[in-house]
């Protein structure tokens, strides 16, 4: 009985999914270049990825990874505070750390476990936190966690934070300001700098989620707020997942936070350490992102011709949303985009808000400087017949 009435809710679900034309479907997709995708047997120019420099594929970072799998095999075989705490944690750390300008840092199995567990390790029900609207699904889900209450400012407006501050600090005892460096869906970035002194005149502490920010602006060292030497922004978390290429999530912090966080961040005590060759893989990313500035450089470069040639809003990152509104504008739009050889991603409510459908092009340094010239042009056309 009880499965009749499962299978019964999961139709009915689907039924409204469908209906709505947000149902979604896993697609099976073989990256089999840098920038070119496999899927449905045809091969597509992708600009829906996050592998912003290429760097999953590169010569050195595969290496780098079949090299430690060979060393130390392929899985982790533990919790990190058993026996999953392989060396190569330690140097990785220790980049990560350097490159944001803090103490320390300490690496999580994916960036959505990072912000899930340092969340609620460190605010809980007496406490505040005050959230950008656009801030991404998981920073929410650890806030839900926490059970603090939530307060949410209007997209990167710091006078509407400073009011929700003014309005609730007084009455709770710990708070979290929360944004993103660059936000995911939308490719623009956060004020840090004027976040970072609106935290500290409320004795807030400011987290930003640099997941889309980390080697594409800041010469590669992403969205830190002050420069090398001067005090910076307290929690900095982010993922090796985008544009390191490979996997897995990290917070930036001083020594006592991130030992608080090896003693209290749930999805770090009760999870299985990443695999080694995933943590070298990163590490040799990280090296190359650290040393090759012009590399760095070129994804928001590309996004920026895209974005003059469409006479669009000059781009602040490598991600480009082209706003369409509806479910069906941007579904038309991204098949005819599929037929014309490239990869676009439609993204759709609940991901978004409801009524800003939109594409969300990304560009890479492995883009060839033609591709981008006919992906606009493509766009163009398509742009005009939605
Ligand atoms: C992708 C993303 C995450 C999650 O990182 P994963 O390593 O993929 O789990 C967190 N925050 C933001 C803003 C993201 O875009």
């Amino acid at each position: 009985m009880t499965q009749d009435s499962l299978q019964r809710f999961a139709r009915e679900k689907l039924a409204r999914l469908d209906a709505d034309r947000l149902r979604r479907e896993l697609l099976t997709t073989d990256r089999t270049g840098p920038a070119t995708h496999r899927r449905s047997g045809s091969d597509l120019i992708s600009f829906a990825c996050n592998d912003y420099l290429g760097l999953s594929r590169h010569p050195d970072v595969v290496a780098a990874s079949v090299k430690a799998t060979q060393r130390l095999g392929v899985g982790a075989g533990a919790s990190r505070l058993v026996t999953g705490n392989h060396s190569l944690y330690e140097r990785l750390e220790r980049q990560l750390a350097e490159i944001k300008g803090t103490e320390a840092a300490v690496v999580f199995g994916s960036g959505y476990l990072a912000n899930l567990g340092t969340i609620p390790a460190l605010v809980g029900k007496r406490d505040l936190v005050v959230i950008d609207e656009l801030c991404h699904a998981c920073l929410y889900s650890g806030v839900r966690l926490a059970g603090s209450d939530l307060q949410i400012f209007r997209h990167n407006n710091v006078d509407h934070a400073a009011e929700l501050l003014q309005q609730n600090r007084e009455s709770h005892r710990f708070c979290l300001l929360v944004t993103e460096g660059v936000f995911s869906m939308d490719g623009d970035r956060a004020p840090v700098g004027s976040l970072l002194e609106l935290a500290s005149e409320h004795d807030a502490w400011l987290m930003t989620d640099d997941a889309h920010g980390l080697g594409v602006v800041g010469d590669g060292r992403g969205s830190n707020a002050t420069p090398p030497g001067e005090l910076p922004v307290p929690l900095q978390m982010g993922t090796l997942s985008k544009a390191v290429g490979a996997y897995g999530g990290y917070v930036c912090a001083s020594r006592e936070v991130v030992a608080l966080l090896h003693n209290r961040a749930r999805s770090f005590v009760y999870t299985t350490g990443l695999p080694p060759g995933t943590v070298a893989a990163a590490s040799a990313a990280l090296d190359i992102i650290v040393s090759d500035v012009q590399l760095t450089r070129r994804p928001l470069e590309l996004a920026r011709r895209f974005t003059e040639t469409l006479g669009l809003p000059e781009a602040e990152s490598p991600i480009v949303p082209i706003m369409l509104e509806t479910a069906d504008r941007v579904l038309a739009a991204s098949k005819r985009l599929a037929d014309a050889g490239f990869l676009v991603v439609p993204i759709r409510p609940p991901t978004v808000p409801e009524g800003t459908a939109r594409l969300r092009c990304t560009f890479s340094a492995a883009h060839h400087d033609d591709d981008v010239a006919r992906f606009a042009t493509a766009m163009r056309a398509i742009l005009e017949s939605v």
